[in-house]
């Protein structure tokens, strides 16, 4: 038997959850068009949707949020963020923001000019939007090695540093106002990059002149992959494997809803001034003054609190072996997933699981929703539903090479239990795979579909 460490926690709130019965369950369904977006959040057992924004907060986030000062300006909570960015990040200067998409959003209105392009090993779909919306080209560089499933490469997320020379080269150092990496790789799995690829990317964007900001939304999870992984590093503490990382970057966007444990909020830092005081322009007119950034003092105040709680070993011990232990029971029973699995989440291979259903009939929607069917667990598709696209030239679909559903795990929401639950939800699902139906669309949008489509089960 697989185990990991325990909880470092125990529970002394709970918020009950329950398991609606198969009717009302296939009720739901068909009221949701087939589509798990379209669920009520109470109607759902065990819901793996996202990471982002569903994590408990500690006695100590809470206890900081009572003391949250709601001043317009100069609030304590802001200084008591700034000094928890400051020892962890390390940036000359940095302002809440409240979501990663937010700092995203300024950092692009700022430095991106029609037709310019931001190299990173994958940007994640929020910061793609960001730089799409003000005429820019997102280039995704990640090694090889992230596209096959079977690949257990440990740095899976690392940007491919030739490609990323070559391109530069290529498009020229004046088509590029900053570059990015994002740690760990969202889009890509949650894999983690290590800290010899981070030195050689700041290298080559250093020696190009081109600032380099992190997407540092899982820093603190990268940073635990670096000491598990990365010679030299095992005697390193997660505090000093973050200070070295951001110590190669000029600046950084931060989602405080994944590794800071908070419910909303995010930030921008930067080293650079100029940059920083068009930036306080740029966030005064779309989010709020400098010292709050659009945020409550009481939400400035559990981000401080939870910045060091992500960095917490036993914490991080605890995160990454529970996806860990996910992905092992899956592996047991026969259930395909990526390997290996990320940080925050494990991707199940749709494709591999349901062969019968065709790419056209949305194998990864067909399991989504057997999910919930059987056992009321969401987890959300990453497959055609999302990626499928008539090509422009020729107006033949395109589909993505991989049909997956993603099960992304909250941060000290679920028990070990709720996991043998999943896990045992999908071997009964195994077992009668060959019924499992595909799906068609009732209704689709251009954009984003996948957010309200409706479906249809295919006949059989
Ligand atoms: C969630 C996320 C973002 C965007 O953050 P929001 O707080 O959802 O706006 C950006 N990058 C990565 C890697 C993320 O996971």
């Amino acid at each position: 038997m697989p185990s990991y460490p325990p909880e470092p926690f125990r529970i002394k709130m709970v918020e009950p959850i329950r398991l609606i019965g198969r009717e009302a369950r296939e009720a739901a369904l068909k009221a949701a068009g087939y589509n798990v977006f379209g669920l009520r959040a109470e109607d759902v057992f065990v819901d793996l949707l996202t990471d982002s924004g569903t994590g408990a907060m500690s006695q100590h986030q809470w206890a900081a949020m009572m003391a949250g000062d709601e001043s317009y300006a100069g609030a304590r909570s802001y200084f008591r963020l700034a000094e928890a960015v400051k020892a962890i990040f390390g940036f000359r200067f940095f302002m809440p923001t409240h979501q990663g998409r937010a700092a995203e959003n300024i950092l692009s209105a700022l430095l991106v000019k029609d037709g310019q392009y931001v190299p990173s090993n994958m940007h994640f779909d929020t910061t793609f939007a960001n730089i799409r919306a003000r005429g820019g080209r997102p280039a995704n560089l990640v090694i090889a090695e992230a596209d096959d499933p079977a690949n257990r490469h440990p740095f899976k997320g690392n940007m491919d540093i030739e490609r990323l020379r070559a391109f530069i080269e290529e498009v020229g150092r004046a088509a590029i106002p900053f570059g990015m990496i994002t740690v760990t790789n969202n889009a890509g799995g949650g894999q983690p990059v290590s800290m010899e690829n981070l030195r050689q990317t700041a290298a080559v964007y250093r020696e190009f002149g081109i600032p380099f900001f992190i997407d540092a939304c899982r820093y603190a999870e990268n940073a635990y992959f670096i000491k598990l992984r990365e010679p030299g590093y095992a005697d390193k503490s997660p505090l000093e494997i973050a200070r070295e990382m951001f110590a190669l970057a000029d600046g950084a966007t931060m989602s405080a809803k994944k590794d800071a444990i908070v419910n909303i909020g995010g930030f921008l830092a930067m080293n650079d001034e100029t940059l920083y005081q068009q930036a306080c322009n740029e966030l005064i007119l779309r989010e709020g003054f400098p010292t709050y950034g659009g945020l409550a003092g009481r939400d400035l105040d559990a981000i401080a609190a939870g910045l060091w709680e992500g960095l917490d070993e036993a914490y991080l011990a605890y995160r990454l072996g529970q996806t860990a232990y996910l992905a092992e029971r899956l592996m047991e029973m026969g259930i395909p997933i990526i390997e290996p699995p990320g940080g925050h989440a494990v991707y199940l291979d749709a494709g591999r699981l349901l062969p019968r259903i065709p790419q056209s009939a949305f194998p990864g929607q067909a399991l989504a929703v057997e999910l919930y069917r059987e056992g009321g667990v969401r987890g959300v598709e990453i497959g055609s539903v999302m990626f499928a696209h008539p090509s422009p030239e020729t107006g033949v679909m395109v589909y993505p090479s991989l049909e997956l559903v993603r099960l992304a795990i909250p941060r000290r929401v679920y028990t070990q239990s709720h996991l043998d639950y999943v896990a045992e939800t999908l071997a009964k699902i195994k077992a009668r795979r060959d019924g499992v139906r595909g799906y068609k669309f009732t209704y689709a949008p251009k954009l984003l579909r996948h957010f309200t489509a409706r479906f249809e089960p295919l006949g059989g």
